[in-house]
């Protein structure tokens, strides 16, 4: 499989060359800086030193030029040739002509230049560049006679400033080099924990695989790629079918490895161009290249669930998984991520909705389902809030005797456009929201308060069974919960029985057992619903405290012409471990008669009763307890008892 790397240009080394460039250009402006500093110094000092010479030789000469002797004055002149710098130094009288003069060896005319007084002042200046000019009176008691003019030459303090110079540069040099070469290391450690970082970030870390950011990044780049302009692309969605049992049943272990080795079915089902991704818990999506139909995307997705609808052997344990697979064809379904993904996805959902190891295709009409799921979704969130659902009340009777021992509550939804709505459409929509939650206690809550009143009127003891969903039987106040409704009610624990499926059971077989536990020791009576369409699991009968439990009425409706061995094995093994059987979905007198014989003991169905506003369960009970009835009587029409 190709790994999914995002395209992510390293900056590290264009940062080295930033800050490098940062720090010449600091040395570039402190050496100039220094350089001024050290040449105004230089300067300044020699301009001293030259004043100090120029005054020694006023001095000197002050005699020679009273006297006019021109040989002494030339031998004080000549004096300062042992003096490198001094260039030129001429002694003129107070009139302005030339007196003495001595020159450096070696000077052009121009350079030794100053004939007169005037001339020699011209070049005098405070910054002139090239040459020290200075002047010193001449004096005899306090009285000028003439006027010493000295240059100096500066080319020493130039070689020193060069030397100065040169070693300035070669340090800045050195000093570049190393900060490019720490900036330089250093961006490529960067470089490379930026690396791991991205590599951490995009990929998950149990399967290898590309996580879901890494998976839509992929996805989006491939569907506006221009090379893909004419390809199909299909998005296979995978959810692996149970795998909550298989993480509380076996432990978290098991549960890893079975998603790695779910990860490598996957690759393996696809080319080594198509991205397999794990995107959630047990949640995969595949991006398969097809080149030229659209079916193929269903052939892939199918291809998919095949691979994985097979028996994983495990370190301990042999699983056999299954997966629902929903997919969706670029750019037939969707030309962008989130309308492809959402596509793919409600073909999921309409592959979960179609029972385990399917492949679905996404179909336009999924998205007005959608559409009216999220539409449900929201009313049913108003209807909780504003009291606006309704129980209904179907009886149980006792298949002996006749009489009526319970009653199931159903929850109605009576939508004020869309008229009546199932329970069968709305309690999925509510189980995949957090509203189950809220709906599933107004339920227990209002059959509860019904119960406790009916109670009150019937001459014998009639149970509510009322229905839960695993999302509730999850949440670690249930028990609490329950308890505090059985109070508030005033209704007899024993008088409430909670009806759970095998799927809830297993589903929440940690958290669950030890809240059913306690419910149990309170009283309350447990029955396992749709029994036989689940696990069918017998054996599980003994780990779950149940006190009864429905035969589906898948079973029943057969009856009595074919299916009886099946039900007789129900109804003997719950009897061996002390559990009573209710049969659900009983319509036909024959199957009541059958059931009856059969040694049920509790039956539910259109035949004997269908569910009844509770106003209407009332009459039925007045009735009951001065009529009772036999139901399996011959002759007499138990449907009578609803009517
Ligand atoms: P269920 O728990 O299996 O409830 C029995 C369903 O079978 C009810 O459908 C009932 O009307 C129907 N039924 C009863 N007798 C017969 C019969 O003789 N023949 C046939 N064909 N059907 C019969 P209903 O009321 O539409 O409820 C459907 C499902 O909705 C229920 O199945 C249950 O799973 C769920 N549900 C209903 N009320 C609640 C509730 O308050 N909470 C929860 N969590 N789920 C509920
Ligand atoms: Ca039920
Ligand atoms: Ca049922």
């Amino acid at each position: 499989m190709k790994h999914v790397k995002l395209e992510t240009p390293s900056p590290a080394r264009e940062m080295a060359r930033i800050k490098t460039l940062r720090v010449g250009v600091a040395l570039l402006i402190s050496s100039l800086v220094l350089l001024v500093y050290q040449a105004v110094t230089l300067r300044t000092s020699l301009t001293e030193d030259a004043n100090m010479i120029a005054e020694m030789v006023a001095d000197n000469t002050a005699a020679p030029l009273m006297f006019d002797d021109k040989p002494a004055a030339g031998e004080v002149l000549h004096s300062l040739s042992k003096v490198p710098y001094v260039e030129t130094v001429a002694v003129f009288k107070s009139n302005g002509a030339l007196f003495a003069r001595y020159a450096k060896p070696g000077l052009t005319e121009r350079e030794r230049g100053e004939a007169t007084l005037e001339h020699a002042r011209m070049h005098a200046g405070p910054w002139s560049l090239t040459d020290v000019i200075v002047e010193s009176e001449v004096q005899v008691k306090g009285k000028a006679i003439g006027e010493v003019v000295l240059v100096a030459t500066t080319d020493a303090v130039v070689a020193q400033l060069l030397h100065y110079g040169a070693f300035l540069s070669a340090a800045s040099l050195v000093a570049i080099w190393v900060a490019f070469a720490v900036t330089s290391r250093m961006g490529a450690r960067v470089a490379q924990a930026e690396k791991e970082l991205e590599y951490l970030a995009s990929t998950d870390p149990l399967t290898g695989l590309p996580n879901r950011r890494a998976f839509y990044d992929e996805l989006d780049r491939r569907l506006h790629r221009p090379s893909y302009v004419g390809t199909r692309l299909a998005l296979v969605l995978v959810d692996l079918d149970d795998f909550k049992t298989v993480n509380d049943t076996l432990g978290h272990g098991a549960g890893d490895e079975l998603l790695t080795r779910v990860a490598t079915a996957l690759r393996q089902a696809v080319r080594s161009t198509d991205v397999v991704s794990r995107i959630g818990g047990d949640e995969f999506a595949v991006l398969v290249e097809i080149n030229e139909d659209k079916s193929e995307g269903h052939l892939a997705a199918m291809r998919i669930a095949r691979a994985l609808a097979r028996p994983f052997n495990l370190q301990r344990s042999s699983i056999v998984a299954s997966a629902s697979v929903g997919v969706s064809v670029f750019p037939d379904d969707a030309r962008e991520v989130a309308a492809l993904v959402s596509s793919a996805d409600m073909a999921l959902y309409a592959a979960k909705g179609r029972g385990k190891n399917t492949a679905v295709e996404f179909h336009p009409n999924m998205t007005v389902e959608a559409r009216r799921r999220a539409r449900l979704e929201s009313e049913l969130r108003k209807a909780i809030e504003m009291d606006a659902l309704d129980l209904v009340y179907q009886p149980q009777f006792d298949c002996k005797t006749g009489a009526l021992v319970g009653a199931e509550a159903l929850v109605r939804w009576e939508h004020p456009a869309d008229g009546t709505v199932s329970p069968a459409e709305f309690i999925p929509i509510a189980e995949d929201s957090d509203l189950i939650v809220a709906l599933g206690q107004w339920v227990l809550s209002r059959a509860c308060r019904d119960a406790a009143h009916w109670n009150e009127v019937s001459a014998t003891r009639i149970h509510v069974a009322v229905n839960v969903s695993a999302r509730q039987l999850r949440q670690s106040e249930f028990d609490h919960q329950v308890k505090a409704v059985l109070s508030e009610s005033g209704l007899d624990s024993q008088l409430l029985e909670l009806e759970l499926t095998e799927s809830q059971l297993m589903a929440n077989m940690d958290a669950g057992i030890d809240s059913m536990n306690r419910l149990r020791a309170s009283g309350v009576r447990l029955s396992l619903d749709d029994f036989g369409t689940g696990y069918s699991s017998l054996s599980y009968l003994q780990s779950f405290p149940v006190n009864s439990l429905k035969i589906d009425r898948s079973f029943v409706h057969p009856l009595p012409d074919a299916g009886q061995p099946i039900v007789t094995a129900i109804i003997s093994m719950a009897h061996s471990f002390g559990i009573a059987v209710v049969a659900e979905g009983v319509e036909h007198a024959a199957q009541l008669a059958w059931l009856a014989e059969s040694g049920c003991d509790i039956v539910q169905g259109f035949l004997t009763g269908r569910p009844m506003p509770f106003e209407q369960l009332m009459k039925l009970l007045g009735d009951d307890a001065t009529k009772p009835r036999v139901l399996s009587d011959a002759g007499m029409s138990p449907k009578t008892l609803a009517e």
